[in-house]
């Protein structure tokens, strides 16, 4: 356990070197922990760490932990598949939604987040390497979707999510970054109506300086933050 702390110093410095080799302030990249398959405890030392962002990928998974460390009520960020019967729990209990690709699913969101809670921060998840078996819409389809959420009352629609297949070195893993990059600069140019856009959550254990070096604004840290995962997924 006591290994969270080192871990995150080394992911932090790792963060801050990337950062200044490609020009980016620390200040404007958020470290969100991911926590799927990680005990409760685990997440509490991580917020002693300094850290107070968390990423589940499975609801039931994620609720224990949420009413577990209630005390502490660290931001909640919700990266994983999403199905209908979800949403409700999701609007209710998290800040952010990285994993939107369907408009069905943002309506519920909208219309279930509690009106005594800012609107739901949620981004695209864009399949950007067009893979078959990864969720995500496709690059072409982000504005009309895009604009269909920007108008729904209780969601505010920050950017982009991506999830780019394994790739080993640091200039073929800049490949993808560089097109949701600017697929998200495509959008702000394509409609005056998206005014909210700012965000771009990519990059992971192996690959955050690659994510960094285009811009990434959040990396989803897993591994390299916790360890191997303990608990087995649902
Ligand atoms: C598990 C997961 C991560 C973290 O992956 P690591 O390799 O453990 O850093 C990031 N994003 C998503 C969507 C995930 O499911």
């Amino acid at each position: 356990m006591h290994n969270i702390t080192d871990n995150i110093k080394q992911v932090s410095a790792s963060l801050q070197q990337s950062a200044q080799q490609f020009n980016r302030s620390v200040d404007e990249i958020m470290l969100l922990a991911v926590s799927k398959g990680q005990k409760h405890q685990a997440l509490r030392f991580a917020w002693q760490a300094g850290l107070k962002n968390f990423g589940e990928n499975y609801l039931q998974e994620a609720l224990d932990k949420i009413a577990a460390l209630h005390d502490i009520n660290p931001c909640w960020h919700f990266i994983g598949p999403i199905q209908s019967n979800k949403t409700q729990d999701i609007a209710r209990h998290f800040t952010w939604v990285h994993s939107i690709d369907r408009l069905k699913i943002a309506r519920r969101l909208s219309q279930q987040r509690p009106e005594d809670m800012p609107p739901l921060n949620v981004c695209l998840q864009v399949n950007i390497d067009r893979e078959a078996s990864k969720s995500g819409i496709d690059p072409e389809h982000c504005l009309e979707l895009a604009l269909a959420i920007n108008e729904l009352p209780r969601l505010k629609l920050r950017g982009l999510m991506v999830i780019p297949r394994q790739r080993e070195q640091l200039d073929t893993q800049r490949h993808p970054y560089r097109q949701a990059a600017e697929l998200l600069n495509n959008l702000k140019k394509g409609s005056a109506a998206l005014t909210s856009l700012d965000t771009l959550s990519m990059g992971m254990s192996s690959d955050m300086p690659a994510a960094i070096a285009e811009g990434a604004t959040i990396v989803r840290v897993g591994t390299a933050i916790f360890g191997p995962r303990t608990t087995t997924k649902p």
